[in-house]
């Protein structure tokens, strides 16, 4: 799809369902991959205020507040995200957003996970499983009885997502469907849904 027509969708989905930060989310991340980048830290800046555990949305908007030229409040947004991150145990975007803030020459803040594996010692040590926590709320219980659907999505689903939020998805997944008037029997339908789903659950850097 061309991408000022994806900006587009994205822009009626988060108008037309202003509390639902998946549209801002999206909209915003459209615009900064368009290399919009003023444009784009309102939208990722609401999804933000409508949902702040999504680690991610802070890695995009420091990237829009440095596309256009705000350093400082990019590496304060990027601090705030990789803290957020590491109390939802969402390991990639806290090392993304830690890497960038290295690279700027910033602080890197440190982070809760490190000084717990510090403190060693521990009778559970370095040998105990990794255990489950849902990459969108974070909590380490509620992992769903099965896999929701069938195939590798749905295997990743099960691994990383909580009962609770895929039940939020399900709503959500409608919704997606009916503002985008997606036709899931065509691929592209069906590949745009699969998208959606992955940054609702924030499942894409699992
Ligand atoms: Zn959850």
């Amino acid at each position: 799809m061309e991408q000022n027509q994806r900006i587009e969708q994205f822009r009626q989905m988060a108008e037309a369902d202003p509390d639902n930060e998946l549209g801002h989310f999206s909209f915003g991340k459209a615009l900064l991959e368009a290399e919009r980048f003023a444009d784009a830290v309102a939208p990722l800046a609401r999804a933000i205020e409508l949902r702040p555990a999504m680690s991610k949305a802070y890695q995009l908007l420091g990237q829009a507040y440095d596309g256009s030229g705000n350093r400082e409040q990019a590496v304060e947004m990027l601090t705030k995200g990789a803290l957020v991150a590491d109390e939802q145990g969402d390991v990639m975007p806290r090392e993304t957003m830690a890497r960038i803030l290295g690279e700027w020459g910033a602080e890197v803040p440190v982070f809760k996970s490190a000084e717990a594996s510090g403190s060693g010692g521990s009778a559970e040590g370095s040998a105990s499983a990794e255990g489950f926590r849902c990459s969108r709320c974070g909590r380490p219980d509620g992992q769903l009885a099965k896999p929701p659907f069938k195939g590798e999505l749905g295997t990743k689903v099960f691994d990383h997502v909580c009962n609770g939020c895929w039940q939020e998805w399900i709503p959500m997944g409608t919704k997606v469907i009916n503002e985008l008037s997606l036709v899931l029997s065509t691929p592209e339908g069906a590949q745009s849904y699969d998208q959606y789903m992955l940054e609702f659950l924030q499942l894409e850097e699992c």
